[in-house]
């Protein structure tokens, strides 16, 4: 059996570095970020079994990060706490963490913690790798899309900006933002293939399903959503 994945993001180096050496003691594989923009940014584009998450954190604070990151994925959280945040571990809770803790804590407690995290996942439905708004999902792991139980056939880089607007449901996006996040920076600025590339998705998906997921948004670029 493969090892369990696990995030931990906290910026303080040393709790980060203690709670992983402990984590990787009993078998788990551990990565660590420490800054929560770039967190989210590893949330929603690799797949992790579990992820610890302090609140306090540069750039992005682990509320924020949590509310983005449950718009699509299910994966269990354990939020870590001061002792005086108790309003953010309330917080917390409601923006969908599953469990939290407040610091310092014992470790065999977190371990504990993390135990009934995982059975709790394997009784429940497992999506942590699906994307889904409405009929549409797309499957990051076996890079397959399908609306309803019609599977929809899209090049790499269809799937990819799919992939990146579905991410950001709600939010809306310039066309530089999307080209760097898609294409990469070496495509020196042209923002033409990013109209060309949202056409097409139009084509495969808004306008053969009578349903609109990808609006433009005049003058600054595209948002994804899910409407009724
Ligand atoms: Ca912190």
């Amino acid at each position: 059996m493969d090892k369990m994945r696990i995030l931990i993001v906290e910026d303080e180096i040393k709790i980060a570095r203690f709670i992983q050496l402990e984590l990787e003691h009993e078998g788990y594989l551990v990565l660590l970020e420490h800054d929560g923009r770039a967190a989210l940014d590893k949330m929603l584009s690799e797949s992790y079994d579990l992820i610890i998450l302090d609140i306090m954190l540069p750039s992005l604070n682990g509320i924020e990060v949590l509310r983005r990151f449950r718009q699509v994925f299910e994966t269990p959280v354990i939020m870590l706490t001061a002792r005086d945040e108790i309003m953010d571990k309330v917080m917390g809770l409601d923006s969908g963490a599953d469990d939290y803790m407040i610091k310092p804590f014992a470790i065999e407690e977190l371990l504990a913690r993390i135990r009934r995290a995982f059975k709790h996942k394997n009784t429940s439905k497992d999506n942590t790798n699906m994307l889904q708004s409405g009929a549409l999902q797309l499957n990051l792991l076996k890079h397959t899309v399908v609306y309803a139980t019609e599977a929809i056939n899209l090049t790499k880089t269809e799937f990819d900006l799919l992939k990146y607007l579905m991410q950001n449901l709600d939010i809306t996006l310039t066309r530089d933002t999307i080209l760097e996040k898609v294409w990469g920076y070496e495509y020196g600025g042209d923002t033409n293939v990013v109209d060309v590339y949202i056409r097409y998705l139009r084509s495969k998906i808004d306008e053969k399903y009578d349903t609109k997921f990808i609006h433009t948004v005049r003058g600054v670029g595209y948002q994804f959503r899910n409407e009724k």
